[in-house]
C-alpha cells in the first residue's frame, strides 16, 4: 500500500533521498505535498495545519532504515497519523443495558438523513434486532412517506405523528412510551434539517434530545460538502453534542476529506459511511481505509 501511495509524493520526498534521518531541513517539499493532498481531498484548512504540523514533529528525527525509501518512512509516519485522529479501529454503536436504545439522527437537509435512518434501521434487524423508526420530520411530509415507503419495502416498523400539528419532541416522547411498551431494542429518530445552520432546528434538536435522552447523536454529514463538514460539525456538537457522524455518498468521487474534519473537531468517531442510494448500502467506518482514501 505504501508504494502506491508514495508514488504520489515521489517528486515532493525527492528531498530526502540519501538521507539517513527526517529533518527540518528535508521535510518541507513532502510537507507540502501532503498539505495539497489533504486541501484536495477537502480537509478544512484549520484541520490540514494541525494535522501537518503533527506530521512534522512526529517525522522530524525518524530514522531512515537502509533499503527503506525515505519517501515510504515519511508516507508511513503520515499514514500513521492519519489512522491515528481517525480512530484506530471501527466505533460499535452505544447500546443501553436496558432497552431501548434510542439514537438520534442529525444534519441538513438533503445530507441523507432518512436514508441513513432506514439503513440503519436494516443494519440493526438483520442484527436480529427489533427496530423502530420515527418520522419526526414533520416540515417535509415527504420524509414522512419516505421513511413509510422504506419501512413497508423492508418490513420496519415506521412510527408517525398520531395527530396533526404535534411537536417533533412530543412524536419522539410517544415514540419511546410506544417502543417501552413493545420491547422495541432500538429506535432511530430522523429529524427534521435545514437548508443550513438554523437556531431553531438546533433548538428543536436540544428538545428531542432532552425527552429522548439518546444513547447515540449520530450527525449525518454529505461527503460532498466537503470543506463545511468543519463549521457544521462544530456547530452541531456545540449546540446539540453529537456522540458521532455517518459519512454518506461516498460513493462519489469526493475524497472524503470530511471524515478528518468531522473526528479533528468533534473527537468523535464516524461510525458508519453510506455508499449509494440503496437502503442495504451501509458499512462500517474503517479508518485504514479512510486514510488511503484521503492520501489519495
Ligand atoms: P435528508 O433530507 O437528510 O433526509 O436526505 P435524504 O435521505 O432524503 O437523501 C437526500 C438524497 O441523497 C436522496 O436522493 C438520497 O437517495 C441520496 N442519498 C442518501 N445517501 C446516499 C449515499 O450514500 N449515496 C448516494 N449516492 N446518494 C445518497
Amino acid at each position: 500500500m505504501f508504494d502506491e501511495l508514495s508514488s504520489r509524493f515521489e517528486d515532493a520526498v525527492k528531498g530526502l533521498r540519501g538521507e539517513a534521518k527526517i529533518s527540518e531541513n528535508n521535510i518541507d517539499d513532502a510537507l507540502k505535498q501532503v498539505k495539497k493532498a489533504l486541501l484536495d481531498a477537502d480537509v478544512s484548512l484549520s484541520v490540514v495545519k494541525e494535522f501537518v504540523s503533527d506530521v512534522k514533529d512526529k517525522a522530524i528525527g525518524e530514522e531512515v532504515v537502509r533499503g527503506v525509501n525515505p519517501g515510504q518512512k515519511f508516507i508511513e509516519v503520515v499514514n500513521k497519523e492519519l489512522i491515528n485522529i481517525m480512530g484506530n479501529e471501527n466505533s460499535p454503536l452505544n447500546k443501553k443495558e436496558t432497552t431501548p436504545t434510542v439514537i438520534l439522527m442529525a444534519g441538513l437537509q438533503g445530507a441523507g438523513k432518512t436514508t441513513a435512518t432506514g439503513k440503519l434501521g436494516l443494519y440493526l434487524k438483520e442484527k436480529e434486532e427489533k427496530v423502530l423508526l420515527v418520522a419526526a420530520d414533520i416540515y417535509r411530509p415527504a420524509a414522512v412517506e419516505q421513511l413509510k415507503t422504506i419501512g413497508n419495502q423492508y418490513d420496519l416498523e415506521v412510527f408517525s405523528a398520531k395527530e396533526k400539528n404535534s411537536k417533533p419532541e412530543e412524536i419522539a416522547r410517544d415514540a419511546l412510551s410506544y417502543a417501552n411498551a413493545n420491547n422495541i431494542d432500538t429506535l432511530i429518530v430522523d429529524t427534521a434539517g435545514r437548508l443550513q445552520i438554523d437556531e431553531s432546528m438546533m433548538g428543536e434538536m436540544v428538545r428531542i434530545k432532552q425527552v429522548t435522552k439518546p444513547d447515540e447523536v449520530l450527525l449525518v454529514v454529505d461527503s460532498m460538502i466537503g470543506q463545511e463538514a468543519a463549521d457544521l460539525t462544530k456547530s452541531f456538537h456545540e449546540k446539540v453534542g453529537i456522540t458521532g457522524a455517518i459519512l454518506t455518498k461516498l460513493d462519489g468521487d469526493s475524497r472524503g476529506g470530511a471524515a478528518l474534519s468531522i473526528r479533528k473537531i468533534s473527537g468523535k468517531p464516524i461510525k458508519f459511511i453510506g455508499t449509494g442510494e440503496k437502503i442495504e448500502a451501509l458499512q462500517p467506518f474503517h479508518p485504514e481505509r479512510m486514510a488511503s482514501r484521503i492520501l489519495g
